[in-house]
């Protein structure tokens, strides 16, 4: 199964028979399960067997979608979580200890950033955010402590584009561990994994789901020891745990995640240009178009440039922009079939200081579009009217 196509992979995944010959899987929506006698449980407790304990560890649904999405970003063995913030936060924790330094690209999504902040130096990590869109910014670190580099490509809000390759080169040589929010890409447009990384992680919240009516998130990996410590010994310990019923939905959006991406970078595209031609628009951020820093390099590690698009306004305000929008929904998060827009310095990069946001231009003129696939034309026409 694991040599097929993407999209075969994506609604088929290992899949075996279902009860009933039911053509989708049940959602085992079941906090625990039920033991033959002790001897099953000392099976199970010694990972003898690979049945169930209580949902908390694992449960069939959960199985189905770990399975499915370690196929499709080329890993070994994936961890669900309650939502992509969960994934994140527990594998930065089960990856460092006090002392220890993770290097960052310096903007990320806006609760990534608080996190390791606000709340990894508490514990007495030490964090140095760099603008990794400069490789050689990350060869001047010299701290010895450094044990994780951390970034999204393309970040979140504005699209920087990171060398996958190169920082996992870098990473290798000293024993460094890469962690990639590969959120905006999704496994269809790029997988980190066979570029070098060791970890990644998604908000499944977004494009995995698509629909807009799960959180969610998951991390895979290719070493799949590390997935089994990072399941057992930390998300079981934390308790972010996803629902059976989340992991289900997540399933139904899997199966139409590459026609989704297709048409959303499609849109994105024409959106973009559309954009970067407009007499109203100060600079435009999308890695598909050859104007934008990195481009090369999107074009190398991406199948397609993805649905995320930022720009800003060279005149007029960014609140008379929005109300005047009528398609386009006013609204944090990206991803959905409907074409979402917001103002990050407002919204979800609150979190920065306003000396960080201006130095990393997220101005409140600046604008993120998450493009739906709507008829194209339409979310143009709404943004052209919009501008004027
Ligand atoms: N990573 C990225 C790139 C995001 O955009 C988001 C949310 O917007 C997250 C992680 C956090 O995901 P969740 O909201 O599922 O916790």
């Amino acid at each position: 199964m694991i040599k097929k196509g993407f999209s075969t992979n994506a609604i088929h995944g290992l899949h075996k028979n279902n009860p009933c010959n039911a053509l989708n899987s049940p959602i085992f929506q079941t906090s625990t399960f039920v033991f033959n006698n002790l001897q099953h449980v000392e099976d199970v407790m010694s990972f003898k067997s690979s049945d169930y304990v209580y949902t908390r560890g694992n449960n069939p649904t959960l199985r189905e979608f770990e399975e499915k999405i370690s196929i499709l970003e080329g890993g070994k063995a994936a961890v669900a979580f309650a939502s992509g913030m969960a994934a994140i936060s527990t594998t930065l924790l089960s990856l460092l200890k006090p002392g220890d330094t993770v290097v960052m690209h310096r903007t990320l999504y806006g609760s990534a950033y608080t996190f390791a902040k606000n709340i990894l130096t508490r514990y007495g990590i030490n964090v140095i955010f760099t603008d990794l869109t400069e490789i050689s910014n990350l060869y001047k670190i010299e701290e010895s402590s450094v044990k994780v580099i951390y970034f999204e490509t393309p970040s979140n809000p504005n699209l920087d584009i990171i060398d996958i390759a190169k920082v996992s080169e870098f990473a290798k040589t000293k024993e460094i561990k890469v962690v990639i929010d590969n959120t905006f890409a999704t496994p269809y447009l790029q997988n980190p994994l066979k570029f070098g990384a060791d970890v990644v992680v998604h908000s499944a919240t977004k494009y995995i789901c698509g629909h807009g009516d799960v959180v969610g998130g998951v991390a895979v990996s290719g070493d799949e020891s590390y997935i089994n410590e990072l399941k057992f010994g930390y998300m079981c310990e934390f308790g972010g745990v996803m629902s059976p019923f989340d992991a289900w939905l997540l399933l139904r959006g899997l199966k139409t995640l590459s026609i989704r991406m297709e048409k959303h970078s499609e849109n994105a595209m024409k959106i973009a240009e559309f954009l970067d031609n407009h007499k109203n628009v100060e600079k435009v951020y999308y890695p598909g178009l050859s104007s934008f820093k990195n481009h090369g390099i999107a074009a190398s590690q991406m199948k397609l440039f993805g649905g995320i698009i930022s720009f800003e306004l060279k005149k007029g305000s960014t609140s008379e922009f929005v109300e005047k929008l009528k398609l386009l929904k006013l609204a944090v998060s990206l991803g959905d079939c409907e074409s979402l827009v917001q103002v990050p310095a407002l919204m979800t990069h609150r979190g920065y200081e306003r000396t960080e946001l201006e130095n990393f231009g997220f101005t409140e003129k600046m604008i993120r579009i998450s493009a739906g696939i709507e008829d194209v034309s339409d979310i143009i026409e709404d943004i052209e009217n919009a501008l004027i």
